[in-house]
């Protein structure tokens, strides 16, 4: 008996924008998106020439009788959807039953299928049923789609854009890979291995096939909950963050879902963690009941609504912020770097491939190494370093100082080389932006005023924003035409620099325009670190250096300065050991 009935009308209309097969990669999607429906474990998926030759996706689910394959051709025939209330389904997972059919119409496209009885094979070329037969099968379905746009002049535009092509498929293969870890998925191109995962539900090791080891052993577990929201998942130690966003991947329910405020408030909780261009590799499950979002659907994307965002941003943000300090984030001086496809690519010229063969060494370098895999992901995750109990590092002792820049410590652990301006940097950061927020200033009044001189247009527009100068503890007056004369300042600004420091302040009000405190604050402190912290080169003591470190022991994070670069990294007792071969392994 047919489970496939012809859909009702509204849920085609609604659904009919998805009707498009604009590219590959919403082929591949239709078919592992089908294969995931029929309860597959095992989704294969080979692609020649980026899938503009051919596509086979080979599953093992519980496959179509005779009548379901042949109507599976049919506009409008769906077995998966009855109801509108599906559309959560729907809107994940492509539009379902819409797609076979476009794709049969530009395609010839190749079905055999079982349900462990006897199989079915059919044969369609440009929309029209050439055969069908029954085949020997076991069960599960194995869909052939060749020589896509054949009957289309699109087909052309394709054959010059197989790198982009493919590296959509990529991500999307590993976005579902991630999403379902109890599927095995396993993706080639042109007979290279792209995605092989294990599919035992272990997210981590999802994480190792996508990414590679090296980010896998840098990844951090954080689970919790909230009234509403149960949110759970992996996020990376600041060091792997990568220059592609899409390594930030947040699901709801278990489907890959697009939302602006969730990116950001994960950017946030990483904020002078990471540089500003890079991303954290993060992949988070937000478990909640249905009716707290609102799906707002179109056939490229899936955008979601959060009632209660701000419940839901704030465990977020709790969860991310306390594991970053719960772990040591000295980055490893040996640490490998593996570039994830699209981090090669928008490194890569703007000019696509010549040829569909030169793909293939490019995706071959972008594969993680996995050969010399020593870590274990059966076992759990290595302890993350303990976190000395007073502050975040040891005591280090300087040794000395490479090139005027970069300071060499020594405890216990191991050896520390230390950036003296980033170090520098982070402690005034700090520093400023705890003064510049106190409710209570400290203030030193000035014997003998400073005369600050303006154009016209910027003292205009500086007069509005003098409240803002009050507020940090700067006394302004006007002074005749376009000069302000400061009579007071705070005291923690930079003894000899205190015009240089109060100018600066003054062109970051100018720069902002509208004006938000906590903006200015930070800005203001990063600028004044940064400009005024020791540089390289400066020439600083042993004693210096000594005072330098034990502060920035002392800091909330000591590990990357307020742009998110590092200041310390370390070669660990057993690093040194191993490259100097005194200790194998
Ligand atoms: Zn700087
Ligand atoms: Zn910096």
């Amino acid at each position: 008996m047919s489970s496939i009935k012809v859909m009702d009308e509204v849920l085609a209309n609604t659904i009919a924008a998805g009707e498009v097969v604009e590219r590959t990669l919403n082929v591949v999607k239709e078919l592992v998106e089908n294969s995931i429906d029929a309860k597959s474990t095992s989704i294969k998926i080979k692609l020649t020439d980026a899938g503009v030759k051919e596509i086979i996706v080979e599953d093992n689910g519980i496959g179509m009788d005779r009548e379901d394959a042949r109507l599976a051709f049919l506009r409008h025939a769906t077995s998966k959807l009855k109801k509108v209330d599906d559309l959560f389904h729907i809107a994940t997972l492509g539009f379902r039953g819409e797609a076979l059919p476009s794709i049969a119409s530009v395609a010839i496209v190749d079905l055999t299928t079982s349900q462990n009885q006897v199989g079915t094979h059919v044969v369609v070329e440009a929309g029209t049923i050439k055969t069908i037969e029954s085949c020997d099968l076991q069960q599960g379905t194995t869909i052939k789609v060749r020589d896509l746009f054949y009957n289309t002049p699109v087909r052309l535009k394709y054959l010059k854009n197989l790198y982009t092509e493919l590296a959509l498929i990529v991500e999307y293969v590993n976005k579902m890979a991630l999403s379902y870890p109890s599927i095995k998925f396993v993706l080639i191109n042109n007979d290279k291995e792209l995605l092989n995962t294990a599919g035992d539900g272990n997210l981590l090791k999802v994480i190792y096939a996508v990414y590679g080891i090296d980010v896998a052993k840098k990844m951090l577990a954080i689970n919790g909950e909230n009234e509403d929201y149960v949110v759970s998942g992996y996020i990376s130690y600041p060091e792997v963050a990568k220059t592609a966003r899409s390594v930030m991947t947040t699901l709801v329910n278990g489907r890959v879902i697009r939302n602006l405020e969730l990116n950001r408030t994960i950017l946030e909780a990483y904020h002078t963690y990471i540089p500003k261009d890079k991303y954290p590799i993060v992949v988070l499950n937000i478990d909640v009941d249905p009716i707290l979002i609102d799906i707002n659907i179109h056939p490229q994307k899936m955008d979601i609504k959060f009632s209660k965002a701000e419940t839901l941003k704030s465990l977020v943000t709790d969860l991310i912020t306390k594991k970053l300090k719960e772990v040591l984030l000295i980055p490893h001086a040996n640490v490998r770097d593996i570039a994830t496809i699209a981090e090669v690519q928008a490194q890569m010229p703007l000019a696509p491939p010549k040829s569909p063969f030169e793909i293939e060494d490019v995706v071959a370098e972008v594969k993680p190494e996995i050969e010399e895999v020593t870590f274990d992901l059966e076992t759990e995750m290595p302890p993350s370093e303990e976190i000395p109990t007073e502050y975040r590092i040891k005591e280090m002792y300087p040794v000395g100082i490479v090139h005027k820049t970069y300071i060499i410590a020594e405890n216990d652990d191991g050896m520390f080389i230390i950036d003296q301006h980033a170090a520098a940097e982070r402690i005034n950061y700090e520093k400023y932006l705890k003064a510049l927020s106190a409710e209570q200033k400290d203030i030193t009044n000035l014997l003998v005023p400073i005369r600050l001189e303006f154009s016209k247009d910027a003292f205009i527009r500086l007069k509005q924003h003098l409240d803002v100068l009050t507020s940090i503890g700067i006394q302004a007056e006007e002074f005749g035409d376009n000069t302000l004369i400061i009579r007071s300042h705070p005291t923690w600004l930079f003894q000899g620099y205190e015009k240089e420091s109060i100018e600066k302040i003054i062109a970051i009000i100018l720069e902002h325009g509208e004006f938000v405190k906590e903006k200015f604050v930070e800005k203001t402190a990063i600028t004044l670190a940064c400009r005024l912290s020791i540089k390289a080169n400066d020439y600083i003591s042993k004693e210096e250096m000594k005072y330098l470190l034990d502060n920035l022991r002392k800091c909330e994070n000591p590990f990357t300065c307020p742009h998110g670069r590092p200041t310390i990294i370390t070669y660990s007792n057993y690093d040194l050991e191993r490259l100097f071969k005194r200790a194998m392994n």
